[in-house]
């Protein structure tokens, strides 16, 4: 799933992943959308943010 970078905050996501490409001061997500793994997850400690990508490769 391809996410938009906006320039303002999705309303919808507090995240703390500083290093990633979409993340905005104040702990936002900028991505239009987030998919979020695995589907075998169990407790919230299990599942991560496949839209994350590392700020350093953009
Ligand atoms: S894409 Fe995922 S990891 Fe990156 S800022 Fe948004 S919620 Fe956080």
């Amino acid at each position: 799933m391809k996410a938009t970078k906006m320039d303002r905050p999705n309303q919808g996501v507090k995240c703390i992943v500083t290093n990633c490409h979409y993340y905005m001061q104040g702990d936002h997500c900028s991505a239009d959308k987030i998919e979020v793994q695995p589907k075998s997850a169990s407790k919230s400690e299990e599942t991560d943010c496949a839209t994350f990508i590392p700020e350093a490769r953009m």
